[in-house]
């Protein structure tokens, strides 16, 4: 039915149909994947006196007087009847919806549904939704709730889906094979469908969920494995040679164990004549660079050209300023590009890329742009890689033939969690921290406490130590560079004896690396920023990181900050000043407090926030699920996993008629998404 047009439907005309495009749906069948986000129990009505104010509650009522009329002002009128069943009597109001009214017959029964309110004397209902009952079970049911629009109502989007329900889901076509829906006990599309949308009962609008939710993991793990099945089809470039105990030796510290086995890894991946795809995960500070620069080593050994790219200036800065000296013993030569370059400097850079004279380029996305030519690109570096897209990432890949690609992400999610959500890459992971690293102790504070941090932070500047403030998340636009530099001003009044500076997006790069330059040298004592530090800079010196209403970050983000101190000998300290006084938040700045292990906090911040919020602006290059929830879905994404594995291994390609649908849902997946066609 893929073809037929929304237009079709009764109600719905040019206008709604634009709206609709706008969501994304485009045909008849695309409206029946629109599915709800929640639903009303209408199924089994309460008598009013079993009703508990505060809670939704379904009522069949019957009206017992007229309706009548109040004008409270002009314009806003409330109208007011009594309506009861033989354990009590409600009062039902609206507010200006005379028309609702003018359905109300006294006399008649009709099912309400809404939320209770008043006491026991005189029950309340607000403007409830409302259906006539004739029989009851023609009214007793579970109504679906959509995500609406601006211009969409929720009964234009139920009675649309229900007329397609009743007229068109007989063409729907099935699209999971049935050896797979026998072997995992799934049902079939159409009964799925219609029971998301109007499901008989609970247990049906469970089987039907369950279906749909292993559709849509199945579609994107075939996605996934599709992509790495082409990754290792492609002929890489091996890279041989090379032992990295010569690069290990001539480090100022010896590398942890996490570190060698992980370095150790990509040694044999870059041996092989696939391009690897490895992502590297670990918490702040376990020591990434290092492992980089090893796999960076190694293919400069063999005669290649690497890219590093980072997703700030002051990152790819201090990428730069630690390999440069790092890899001059071996005569390695390092270029920086970034955006702020003079114009002669980016020259000077692009010209030694393109010939080859430079072995290794850092930079930001400017290593993306168009001018730039690589001699002979052999390995792609992505520092935390959830900063870019999957675009960004292919269009440096694109600058090589098939480079080997290395990710690290400091978003440490569960392994079994990152085995499902990256099956295209291959993951290593740093479970260890360089030795001498001290938990950074944490605390959740309120106002009270604001005079006793300023001595506190006198004391540890005056003992060497470095403070940063984070003032706030960082706003679009002006807000953010007042709000820092107002805070600064402040800080600089109660902290005469410290040096006070600020950081935030607004500034030019080059402040920015001015202001970071003194600080990371120890002249600037206290530095006020927005979260533009929050990635990856290193400045081992400093011991204090207070957060002003850290009821506004996410668990993992507080934890990225976190890992901005504790990085050298020092004693570390984190102040979080939480304003919210709510359960909720509470339970979040005691996850913080509790523990300093970055896997923990990221299962917690997925418990406590939901994957919506968690990958949200983070995860970028994920198609969104439309059902599936990666938090309380794992036994079913399990199965969608080893179905997939299943399917590929019978059909590698998708290309028996039986996979076709299979296969154009999978493209349209990922191709929302940013990736090319898959299985055409
Ligand atoms: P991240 O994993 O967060 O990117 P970095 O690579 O920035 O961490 O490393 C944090 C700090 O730890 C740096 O100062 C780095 O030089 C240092 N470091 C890395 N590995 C070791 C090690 N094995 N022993 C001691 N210090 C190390
Ligand atoms: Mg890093």
């Amino acid at each position: 039915m893929a073809g037929v047009a929304l237009r079709f439907i009764p109600g719905i005309g040019e206008q709604r149909e634009q709206i609709l495009r706008n969501l994304g749906i485009e045909t008849a069948e695309d409206l029946l994947h629109y599915y709800p986000r929640a639903y009303e129990d209408r199924s089994c009505p309460l008598k009013l006196e079993e009703t508990v104010a505060g809670e939704v509650a379904a009522c069949i009522l019957t009206v017992r007087t007229p309706v009548r009329e109040r004008i409270i002002r002009k314009g806003l009128s409330l109208y007011t009847l009594l309506a009861s069943d033989e354990t009590g009597t409600c009062e039902i109001t609206f507010f200006n919806q005379k028309y609702i009214f003018s359905q109300l017959k006294q006399g008649k029964a009709y099912l309400f549904y809404g939320r209770m309110e008043g006491d026991l004397i005189r029950k309340q209902m607000k403007s409830p939704a409302f259906e006539p009952v004739d029989d009851f079970a023609s009214a007793a049911k579970i109504v679906p709730v959509y995500p609406l629009s601006e211009g969409i109502t929720q009964k234009i989007l139920r009675k649309s889906i229900g007329f397609l329900l009743a007229n068109r889901t007989e063409s729907l076509e099935e699209n999971i094979p049935l050896e797979i829906r026998q072997k995992y006990a799934l049902c079939e599309k159409k009964y799925a469908v219609r029971n998301i949308h109007a499901p008989e009962n609970f247990e049906s609008l469970a089987i039907a969920r369950r279906r749909l939710v292993f559709e849509e993991l199945l579609q994107f793990r075939l996605g996934l494995l599709a992509i790495r099945s082409k990754n290792t089809q492609t002929p890489g470039i091996p890279m041989p040679l090379g032992d990295s105990k010569e690069f290990v030796k001539a480090l100022p510290f010896t590398l942890t164990n996490a570190q060698r086995r992980v370095i150790e890894e990509i040694r044999m991946d870059l041996q092989r004549s696939v391009p690897m795809s490895r992502l590297v995960q670990g918490d702040v500070g376990c020591g990434k660079t290092m492992v980089a620069a090893a796999a960076i080593w190694l293919a400069v050994q063999n005669g290649w050209q690497c890219a590093l790219m980072a997703p700030t200036e002051i990152l790819a800065k201090q990428h730069f300023e630690g390999l440069q000296p790092l890899f001059a013993r071996w005569n390695i030569s390092v270029v920086l590009l970034n955006g702020s370059m003079t114009a002669k400097e980016k020259r000077e850079s692009l010209t030694k890329i393109a010939s080859g004279e430079a072995q290794v380029a850092v930079g930001t996305h400017s290593l993306i742009g168009e001018q730039v030519c690589f001699k002979n690109l052999g390995l792609v570096v992505c520092d935390e890689q959830h900063r870019f897209g999957v675009q960004q990432r292919a269009m440096l890949s694109a600058k090589g033939e098939a480079p080997h690609l290395l990710v690290m992400s400091a978003t440490p999610i569960p392994r079994t969690l990152a085995l499902i959500l990256y099956g295209e890459l291959d993951i290593s992971v740093i479970d260890e921290m360089p030795p001498g690293r001290q938990k950074v102790n944490t605390f959740c504070i309120g106002e009270e406490k604001r005079e006793g941090l300023y001595g506190f932070v006198q004391r540890q500047v005056a003992e060497g130590g470095q403070c940063y403030f984070v003032c706030s998340l960082a706003e679009d636009g002006d807000g953010e560079r007042k709000a820092a530099e107002e805070y600064a001003l402040h800080l600089q009044e109660v902290l005469p004896q410290c040096r006070v500076a600020f950081l935030h997006g607004k500034m030019k790069a080059s402040q920015k690396e001015a202001v970071m330059k003194e600080f990371a040298e120890g002249k600037i004592h206290v530095l006020v920023s927005t979260t533009v530090i929050e990635v990856g800079v290193n400045v081992p010196n400093a011991t204090l990181m207070v957060v002003e209403n850290a009821e506004r970050f996410g668990l993992s983000q507080l934890h990225q900050l976190r890992g901005r101190v504790g990085r050298g000998q020092r004693k570390s300290y984190c102040m979080l000043f939480c304003e919210d006084k709510g359960a909720e938040a509470a339970r979040r700045m005691a996850a913080m407090c509790e523990t300093n292990d970055g896997f923990v906090i990221a299962k917690r911040d997925l418990e406590l926030r939901g994957p919506g919020d968690f990958f949200g602006n983070r995860q970028h290059g994920l198609p969104e699920f439309r059902l599936a929830d990666i938090a309380s879905d794992m036994a079913v994404m399990e199965q969608a996993r080893e179905a997939a594995e299943l399917i590929l291994n019978g059909d590698p390609l998708l290309q028996e008629p039986r996979h076709q649908v299979l296969a154009q849902q999978v493209d349209g997946m990922f191709s929302r998404c940013g990736y090319g066609a898959i299985f055409n």
